[in-house]
């Protein structure tokens, strides 16, 4: 499959994905040329929705359809007095499949430090405090990643929710130095929201 142009660009666009290298990408393609109609079509069709419909919410940052509410933040019968704080979707996952939390998320979308994206209102945390006023917040859970980018991130919210009367904690430590939510197993999540700390003198 060497040295066809079509193929090549392809196996570049791929080789990009996360977990994909020049080798699986080939594979998928061959899978996607032989099954023609049942594949490649529908994806074309699948691939041209998302990218019409699919973007951030403004005001949680989780993914949202443009034809519906937002699943986060619109649309939902239950009203909670608490918000976590995560860096990506994925965060959110992995806590809700904890079962540890019940209430709001709000998706940062990256981290202060992070170099792609260093741009502060990207991270959405003008509209985190309007939420935490909005929706009568009492808790704010702060569970960015252990690293200092995480941590950073951390205390420039902390700072920016000074002006409200929330509480605001963050996950225990016993989050390994480095460690990134989304891949702690349920025992140590479950762990780290049960001994999760105050940061502004309103929770031990
Ligand atoms: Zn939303």
């Amino acid at each position: 499959m060497k040295n066809i142009p079509e193929i090549e660009n392809l196996v570049k666009l791929i080789s990009k994905l996360p977990g994909l290298g020049p080798k699986s990408a080939r594979r998928i393609i061959l899978k996607l040329i032989n099954n023609r109609n049942e594949l490649i079509k529908p994806m074309i069709d699948s691939l041209t929705d998302i990218f019409k419909n699919i973007s951030r919410c403004q005001l949680c940052g989780t993914l949202k359809s443009s034809l519906s509410e937002c699943n986060n933040c619109g649309n939902s019968n239950k009203k909670y007095n608490k918000i976590c704080v995560v860096e990506n979707i994925a965060d959110q996952w992995s806590i809700e499949s904890s079962s540890i939390y019940q209430g709001y998320f709000h998706i940062l979308g990256g981290t202060i430090s992070n170099s792609n994206i260093n741009r502060k209102e990207d991270l959405l945390i003008d509209s985190l405090v309007k939420r935490v006023t909005k929706d009568k917040i009492e808790e704010v859970i702060i569970a960015t990643s252990a690293t200092v980018e995480g941590q950073t991130t951390a205390f420039y919210i902390q700072d920016k929710l000074k002006d409200t009367n929330v509480t605001i904690t963050k996950l225990a430590q016993g989050l390994p130095v480095g460690g990134e939510i989304e891949n702690l197993d349920d025992g140590t999540l479950v762990s780290a929201f049960k001994n999760r700390h105050g940061l502004n003198g309103r929770k031990d």
